[in-house]
């Protein structure tokens, strides 16, 4: 069997086993902070909820499911936005509008079901890029955590804006 040379340009020199930098290097910021913080009144941390930081106009939030300017549901259940997932965090149940139903919907497929797996989601935002109808945006605040991953999984009514509500790119 072969044996592999390893070069003795690559190994590690006494005083680097004992990991001395990287520790002073770690300490040093840490001791940064805690003075900024405690006598500089520099605050290195922003207290969340109470404050929040200006988001950036490319940040990507929760999913949201738009309306158009007649109040009707834009997604169309064309499975465009499940199919490009590449987290697979997309699961939509296509239905047949109802008669009694077609006043809200703009053609005669809808999406029964529409869930977002916030696990498995990645915000890269190729949902929103794949939608031929304008349906799905990513601008609905932040994601929250949790300590159920059952309320991880949007629904479509928690991602379906009220009639009348915010504009496209207007946030939350
Ligand atoms: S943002 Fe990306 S990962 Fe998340 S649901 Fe959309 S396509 Fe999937
Ligand atoms: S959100 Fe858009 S891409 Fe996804 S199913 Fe609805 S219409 Fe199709």
């Amino acid at each position: 069997m072969a044996t592999i040379q390893v070069s003795k340009k690559y190994a590690f020199k006494w005083y680097e086993k004992f990991y001395f930098m990287s520790i002073s290097a770690g300490m040093w910021v840490t001791l940064k902070h805690f003075v900024k913080s405690a006598f500089l009144r520099r605050m290195v941390t922003v207290s969340y909820p109470e404050n929040k930081k200006v988001l950036s106009v490319r940040f990507r939030g929760l999913h949201r499911l738009k309306r158009n300017e007649k109040g009707q549901e834009r997604c169309t259940a064309c499975y465009c936005c499940q199919w490009v997932c590449p987290a697979d965090a997309i699961q939509i149940v296509a239905a047949e509008v109802p008669p009694e139903r077609q006043y809200l919907h703009p053609e005669d497929k809808y999406a029964k079901t529409f869930q977002v797996d916030l696990l498995r989601c990645i915000f890269c935002g190729l949902c929103e890029e794949a939608c031929p109808k304008g349906a799905i945006y990513l601008d609905g605040g932040l994601p929250m955590p949790d300590d159920s991953r059952d309320k991880l999984i949007l629904e479509k009514e928690q991602m379906l804006e009220p009639k009348g509500g915010p504009a496209i790119g207007e946030r939350l």
